[in-house]
């Protein structure tokens, strides 16, 4: 009896051995080769280390694809341990910040972002707002900004959050920029006019005197109007919807209303008609029937703004030419002037608002400074372009060039408008 248990005993100490050995050295997927009761416990065990396997590779699947999905963040993403020291940061951060995700682990966030803006920001400790500081790549000319926030969690770490704002706040600095000049742009007439009103309401003026005031004041209450009514285009240009394609225009018409306008601004600006430029709107007899897809009011307000630009900048007695021209592939309106030019440092500047070379000039002859940012929008609302051709004292060329798809007309036999022109 004893020998048998002792048998028995041996038997499972080797079963058991050899159970552990292949359990050991064995793939999951392999099969038992243990029967009974060790058969059992073999499977057992085997079910626990695969279920924990399964387990396992889920946890990390979930972690790669967290981690995936933070690389994918616009945001760049450090995190910190409590001495604030970098432990994991996103490929965002290292483009925004400088930082290797390798090499950089374990070094101070202090030490890497070395601005003094940054510094003040963690010496506050107050974090329910970001700080704004020059990215890696700012430099005077090509401004790069970054906003970064810190966000405490756990026992003393943070997370470090960094977003690209350069294109915010240059929006920010052409918003402060735009109402700074509108505000200059208004007080100045403003003052002129509650200057006269005074005058008027304390002093006896003669009647001429009093008329001339009047006259003076009406000029300003002009400038002030016509300033408004720019003012109000523009935000019409950007508030609606681009021009479609189904509404044609008589380039005929568009020239008819523009030649009625520009003879009344020559006559208002030059009474005595021995000073009035020579104004010619030029048209090819085969032309006539020409027409431009898109918005009527929007393609005579910039086709006249260039047309009265150039009737206020040229002296007396200058020419100005008016065409239109076309090939298979563009049609071109063009506004050509033998007034003072335009030095070519001016040229990329010249559709900003509010952007003149001449102030006094341009006020002078009740310029808003805002015409060529109204035309330049126009034309490309119209999927074209302005191109803007000058010699100092020769003259300028101003140009809008309008794709194949915008403009439409007769076939003729003969047609080579450039030329008879
Ligand atoms: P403004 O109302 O001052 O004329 P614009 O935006 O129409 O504003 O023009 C911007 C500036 O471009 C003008 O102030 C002027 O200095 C210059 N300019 C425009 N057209 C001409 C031109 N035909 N000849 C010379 N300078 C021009």
């Amino acid at each position: 009896m004893l020998a048998a248990v002792s048998i028995l005993h041996i038997y499972n100490l080797w079963q058991g051995s050899r159970l552990l050995e292949w359990l050991r050295r064995t793939e999951l997927d392999a099969n038992l080769r243990f029967s009974g009761v060790w058969g059992d416990t073999g499977d057992r065990i085997l079910r626990l280390i695969k279920l924990k396997d399964n387990q396992r590779q889920a946890s990390e699947e979930s972690l790669r694809q967290l981690l995936a999905a933070v690389q994918a963040s616009p945001h760049g993403v450090v995190i910190l341990d409590s001495d604030s020291r970098i432990q994991w940061s996103n490929q965002t951060a290292s483009r925004h910040l400088g930082l290797d995700p390798r090499i950089d682990v374990q070094q101070l966030i202090g030490n890497m972002l070395r601005s003094p803006a940054f510094s003040q920001y963690v010496h506050s400790k107050s974090f329910d707002h970001e700080v704004i500081i020059e990215g890696r790549l700012h430099r005077i000319d090509r401004p790069h900004k970054l906003g970064i926030q810190l966000f405490p969690y756990g026992d003393g770490r943070m997370l470090l959050l960094s977003r690209d704002v350069t294109l915010i706040e240059q929006a920010e600095t052409m918003r402060r920029d735009f109402v700074a000049n509108v505000s200059h742009e208004i007080r100045t007439p403003l003052t002129v006019l509650s200057g006269f009103i005074e005058t008027l309401q304390t002093l006896f003026l003669n009647d001429s005197i009093r008329e001339k005031y009047l006259i003076l004041m009406e000029h300003q209450s002009n400038r002030l109007k016509s300033l408004v009514d720019d003012l109000l285009t523009l935000s019409r240009l950007e508030g609606s919807p681009f021009p479609g394609q189904r509404d044609w225009i008589a380039v005929a018409d568009l020239f008819k209303s523009c030649e009625e306008e520009a003879q009344g601004l020559s006559e208002r600006l030059h009474p005595s008609s021995k000073n009035r430029q020579k104004l010619a709107f030029q048209m090819h007899p085969d032309s006539l029937e020409d027409e431009i897809a898109g918005n009527k009011t929007e393609l005579i307000s910039a086709f006249s703004n260039l047309i009265s630009n150039a009737i206020r900048y040229i002296p007396a007695g200058g020419q100005i030419r008016v065409k239109w021209t076309r090939t298979s592939d563009e049609a071109v309106f063009s506004v050509e002037d033998t007034g003072p030019g335009i030095a070519p440092e001016h040229f990329s500047r010249l559709s900003e608002r509010f952007y003149r070379i001449d102030r006094s000039r341009s006020r002078d002859t009740g310029g808003t400074g805002l015409g060529l940012a109204i035309v330049k929008h126009v034309i490309q609302r119209h999927g074209g372009s302005l191109e803007i051709e000058s010699k100092l004292n020769q003259g300028s060329k101003f140009s809008l060039h309008f794709p194949a798809a915008r403009y439409r007309f007769q076939k003729k036999e003969t047609v080579n408008q450039t030329e008879s022109i």
